[in-house]
């Protein structure tokens, strides 16, 4: 492609946080007024979406876990395509686009076709949902680190991941999609050394009304989910630090069952 007809247009990779508007970046907020077109996944909460002013177009590419409505090669070529018509293109992730949000292999495709392009951080769904269940990722003398991963894995294959450091009692594990996988995320963690007891949160459609907590234990995470009838989206935050919960648990979601649901179990120890 020559300087002469390389485009006007513009993708921006912008982070839509994890579901609550008022979480949006200033310069999100600013750039989804000023888009020509926005291009969103099933992730992007509706209230984010009404943010996008009448006469915008709107693209939805969603897609759940093993049921891709779009596959990325074509979202790649969809955002390409607006771009070298002329439009400023906003690409909304839930989160943050470069966390587990394959908003790494969309720069890329852009990238490597000369296509400007810019990315814009978003709240990621870990460090949300751990603030609104009042469990901080870290804390001295606690945890000195956080671990983010994925448990979501291609058909029957089991988790390509390091359970040794995992199995690390310094350290909080964050688990993104990992309800599906549950039992053999309980089961590999245990083998590995990590204690049955440690305390375990997990939280679906974090910082939205509709917010769920409950804290269980590792050992029992399975069976607890099951019986609150937790779905996905969902993190698992793995690691003493769920138990700073008792105290800090500051967010009253609008639905009061939250409340009652992690009352029933909570860690006493
Ligand atoms: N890019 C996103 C992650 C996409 S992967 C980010 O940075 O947050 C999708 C997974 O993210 C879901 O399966 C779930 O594990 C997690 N997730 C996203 N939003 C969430 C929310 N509001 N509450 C709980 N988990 C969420």
């Amino acid at each position: 492609m020559d300087a002469v007809t390389r485009p006007e247009g513009r993708v921006y990779l912008v982070g839509a946080g994890p579901g609550d508007p008022d979480l949006l970046t200033v310069k999100a907020a600013r750039l989804l007024g000023q888009a020509d077109v926005v291009v969103y996944d099933r992730l992007v909460s509706d209230a984010v979406l009404d943010l996008v002013p009448d006469g915008v177009s709107r693209i939805f590419v969603g897609k759940s876990v093993g049921r891709h409505v779009v596959p990325q090669e074509e979202i790649n070529r969809i955002l390409a395509n607006l771009a070298l018509a002329g439009h400023r293109v906003v690409r909304l992730k839930g989160g943050d686009p470069f966390v587990f949000g394959r908003g790494g292999e969309e720069a890329l495709f852009l990238a490597r076709r000369g296509i400007p392009f810019e990315v814009v951080p978003g709240i990621t769904a870990a460090v949300a949902c751990a603030a609104y269940a009042g469990i901080p990722v870290t804390h001295r003398g606690v945890a000195s680190g956080v671990q983010l991963v994925t448990g979501h894995c291609r058909g029957t294959t089991p988790l390509d991941l390091d359970w040794r450091t995992l199995a690390d009692p310094s350290l909080t594990v964050v688990f993104y999609m990992g309800l599906a996988n549950l039992g053999e995320i309980r089961e590999r963690l245990i083998a590995a050394g990590r204690a049955p007891t440690t305390p375990v949160a997990v939280v679906a459609d974090g910082t939205l009304a509709r917010q769920r907590r409950l804290t269980t234990t590792l050992a029992e995470v399975e069976q607890a989910v099951v019986q609150a009838s937790i779905g996905a989206p969902a993190i698992l935050i793995i690691g003493e630090v769920v138990r700073l919960a008792r105290e800090l648990d500051w967010y009253v979601p609008a639905s009061a069952e939250t409340a009652e649901l992690s009352e029933a179990r909570a860690i006493h120890g």
